[in-house]
């Protein structure tokens, strides 16, 4: 270090290197992350550290369909002196605010900036608002792959541009990890979640994102049932589509089952592509009756769907109720059973995994499922 100070104006005071310090080690901790929310907590939390004056720093995401009124899910709050918290994935769309309920959020992510001058355009792009007593300024996430979104931060006093500037370099390190995580996550086909993902994250990555606490954890583990669904869904005849029009066409196809399954589920509800023409969706909260609800009016959407040239294609699923202590490959080999059921039958249909072991056409050993009472 000392090698490349020229002179003694240069050097960097106590409190500065304490700064980047500071910086280097929230630098780290962002890119330690895997899954996407907890990576926002601690987005927020590191902004909140490096700037001692302000009250709270919020990470924002816009979720909803393209077709639907956009909405803003807060995905990490930092507050001084408590716990970092965000609204849970799976929280009602319909009572999250709207996308022009906040117009300072809606002016940072559509770039444009109330404090904007020409020099400033390109280096900092900041909506700053007075709310009551509270300052707020707004910065866009720099994001090209996943949800759009911003970083408010609430402060007594403006935060002038020396302040912020700091913060947007943090902001630019972010948004390039955002893009690989979400890439290295994404299948390039279809753009769903892929089979590694859901090894990596399984259940993890719906749970709440709070700090995590001795608490929460024991009363996790005092549950035997996780109120998740794991639905397997594998495309029918689909050899048949590739083999009559070809693999652009069945790509093709492909790509429209995985749209309809985005319209299909909850913007909480994890979709994946397993490879080939399986996909899997982890489907939370509900009981056996309003999991098959779901995967029913997705197999019905599939089905009534004029697929250009190939005209109509029908999907089986099968689908079981994930345990806690559930391994992913368990989880999946159970709703698999499911399908080949299904295909059996006749396909296009939804059969559940707890169902066909009620009605004995699965045979367990024993009446449990590896060390859960099924009944
Ligand atoms: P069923 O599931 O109803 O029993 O019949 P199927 O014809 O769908 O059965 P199978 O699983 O044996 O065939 C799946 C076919 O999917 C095999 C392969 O030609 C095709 N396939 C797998 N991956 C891709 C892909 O990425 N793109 C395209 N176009 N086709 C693929
Ligand atoms: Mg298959
Ligand atoms: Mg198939």
């Amino acid at each position: 270090m000392s090698a490349v100070i020229q002179s003694p104006s240069s050097l960097l005071t106590g409190e500065r290197v304490q700064v980047a310090e500071e910086a280097i080690s929230h630098l780290a901790d962002l890119t330690a992350q895997r899954d996407r929310e907890q990576l926002d907590v601690t987005l927020a939390q590191g902004v909140l550290e490096l700037l001692n004056t302000v009250s709270s720093v919020g990470v924002y995401r816009l979720v909803g369909r393209d077709d639907e009124v956009r909405r803003w899910l807060c995905s990490g709050l930092a507050r001084r002196n408590q716990l970092s918290i965000s609204d849970p994935p799976w929280v009602d769309l319909d009572s999250l605010p709207a996308f022009n309920d906040f117009p300072t959020r809606q002016q940072a992510v559509e770039g444009r900036s109330l404090e904007q001058t020409d020099a400033q355009a390109d280096a900092l792009l900041v909506a700053q608002q007075n709310e009551g007593d509270r300052c707020v300024t707004v910065l866009p996430l720099l994001v090209e792959v996943g949800l759009p979104g911003v970083l408010e931060v609430r402060s007594e006093l403006p935060l002038s541009l020396e302040t912020l500037r700091p913060i947007q370099t943090l902001l630019r390190v972010f948004g390039n990890f955002q893009n690989l995580l979400e890439s290295s996550q994404r299948d390039t086909l279809t753009g769903l979640l892929n089979r590694q993902t859901f090894d990596a994250t399984f259940l993890k990555a719906s749970m709440p994102v709070v700090d995590t606490s001795m608490e929460a954890t024991v009363e996790r583990r005092a549950q035997t049932k996780t109120g998740y669904w794991l639905g397997v869904v594998d495309i029918d005849h689909f050899k048949r589509v590739n083999d009559g029009f070809g693999h652009l066409i069945g790509d093709e196809v492909l790509v429209l089952v995985a749209r309809i399954m985005r319209q299909s589920f909850r913007h909480y509800d994890r979709l994946y592509r397993f490879g080939g023409e399986e996909f899997v969706i982890l489907l939370r909260g509900g009981t056996e009756d309003d999991a098959r609800a779901a995967f029913e009016r997705f197999r019905t959407n599939v089905e009534s769907y004029l697929f250009p040239q190939v005209k109509t294609v029908t999907v089986s699923v099968g689908f079981t109720e994930v345990q806690l202590q559930d391994t992913p490959s368990q989880a999946f080999s159970r709703a698999d059973q499911g399908v080949y059921q299904a295909k059996h039958q006749g396909r296009n249909r939804v059969l559940s995994y707890e169902t066909l072991v009620r009605e004995g056409v699965i045979k367990v050993e024993g009446d449990h499922i590896g060390d859960v009472e099924l009944f």
